[in-house]
């Protein structure tokens, strides 16, 4: 089944919501990154989070980043977002590459993550992003965002983040919503949502009880306030990169590295950090490649004299 996202809003104008059944596109970065269960916590949580704080976003080349830098074993974790649900992200020191720390496999995520720095990244195409940073005080994330909201844009919201998992360790369900209290909602509206969040189970776990989004939304958690969908949209863990995308990365590389490679006969390899795609560019590629820099070299000097 495609994952789904909904936003909205109750009638009155006391709260905006987002709502997320991220499953499937969990399942696809836990496969592609060879999540261990604590793992699928963390990046579960978070591209959840993501693909809801994109949906906020206002045009379609915006892109939302949360960045956790950490220094519990996975050492942090990336995810960015479009307006479109596209999402995407990965651990910044995953567990495969690290066997050593595999004892660490069944931790909590708060565990896993330690402390650190939380980074919310708005790039809508202007000359600045609109960067806002809190210290990681939980490691549960949802805590965390919702810390993230009140003190860095003065927002009272209520997260809820989770990812069920089967006694095989596989996903189950993943997903979550964000609320935030609109200027000039009262002290009374507040109290009704606070009661009914307080009786409100895991999300997930009314996810695996086959209720759908709106029926969360409008039946459970705002059953006491009308309610106003304003749009449902699929979503997805998708990655642009591409073999001419990654080439650009070979800029980075000294000339010699280079040169090394042709004159051995190997491949340079680039892996994308985000689907952990691998990328080659065998001797063939890479002398044209170096080719083509002398050419460019060339141009540069003729426009300076
Ligand atoms: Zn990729």
């Amino acid at each position: 089944m495609k994952d789904r996202l909904i936003r909205g809003l109750t009638k009155a104008g006391n709260f905006r919501f987002f709502a997320v059944d991220g499953t499937e596109l969990c399942r696809v970065a836990s496969n592609l990154h060879q999540l261990s269960p604590g793992e699928k916590h963390i990046l579960g949580r978070l591209l959840c989070a993501a693909v809801m704080m994109g949906a906020d976003l206002k045009n379609v080349k915006d892109l939302i980043t949360i960045n956790i830098d950490s220094v519990g074993p996975v050492k942090g974790a990336m995810a960015t977002a479009d307006c479109r649900g596209n999402v995407k992200g990965y651990l910044k020191s995953p567990m495969r590459e690290n066997p050593d720390a595999i004892q660490y496999a069944d931790y909590l995520p708060e565990n896993l993550l330690g402390k650190g720095q939380l980074t919310v990244i708005r790039d809508m195409g202007l000359k600045h992003p609109h960067i806002g940073q809190i210290e990681l005080a939980y490691g549960t994330i949802a805590r965390d965002l919702t810390y993230y909201f009140a003190h860095s844009e003065q927002i009272p919201t209520s997260i809820s983040l989770g990812v069920l998992l089967d006694e095989q360790g596989e996903i189950k369900k993943a997903g979550g919503f964000i609320i935030q209290v609109l200027p000039g909602t009262g002290n009374e509206e507040i109290e009704l949502l606070e009661e009914s969040l307080a009786k409100f189970p895991n999300f997930t776990d009314i996810l695996d009880m086959e209720y759908d989004l709106e029926k969360i939304i409008t039946d459970i958690i705002f059953h006491q306030f009308e309610v106003e969908i304003m749009d449902s949209m699929y979503c997805k863990f998708s990655c642009n990169c591409s073999q001419e995308r990654f080439a650009q990365g070979l800029d980075l590389l000294e000339r010699d590295e280079i040169e090394q490679a042709i004159s051995d006969d190997e491949s340079i390899e680039m892996n994308c950090h985000f689907c952990n795609k691998k990328y080659q560019y065998d001797p063939l590629y890479l002398t044209k490649y170096l080719l083509n820099q002398k050419d460019k070299s060339k141009n540069e000097a003729g426009k300076i004299q």
